[in-house]
């Protein structure tokens, strides 16, 4: 499997952060988290794309919320545009979909905490949809 990366540009709302990621090119995706963590920082379900070599123009009005011990939330403190999860012990982003300036060749693969999803929306596709303990068996962690 290639893991030729594809750079790809985004920003903010009010433009004053921009950011260059590197995506997957062979395969774009993105996932979608239904946690009510995801649910009450971006108002909905969070998507998010995984990429690395992440660079910000206007990193000084970034904020970055812990939103646990390992994972921190950050945002425009300007315009509150939501533009990634990131990984502390990692070195990981995961930046918003939404904050890319393209997002059509993005396409949707996994569905997590789907337990947690409220009934008044869902996705379309044929994709896999893990429960809460079936997402944390996945990557090695246990309940809670
Ligand atoms: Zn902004
Ligand atoms: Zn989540």
């Amino acid at each position: 499997v290639s893991t030729t990366d594809n750079d790809q540009a985004g920003q903010c709302l009010c433009g004053a952060v921009t950011f260059v990621a590197s995506v997957q090119a062979n395969q774009p995706h993105f996932h979608a988290c239904h946690c009510e963590i995801c649910r009450r920082w971006s108002g909905g379900p969070t998507m998010m794309v995984s990429a690395s070599n992440v660079s910000f123009t206007g990193e000084d009005l970034i904020r970055r919320y812990a939103s646990s011990e390992w994972a921190e939330r950050g945002f425009c403190s300007r315009c509150g545009t939501n533009l990634f999860f990131y990984l502390k012990e990692q070195d990981h982003y995961e930046m918003s979909v939404g904050a890319f300036n393209s997002q059509h060749d993005l396409s949707l693969t996994q569905e997590i905490y789907i337990d947690s999803k409220p009934s008044g929306y869902s996705f379309s596709g044929n994709h896999p949809r893990l429960t809460e303990a079936e997402f944390l068996a996945s990557i090695g962690q246990g309940p809670g």
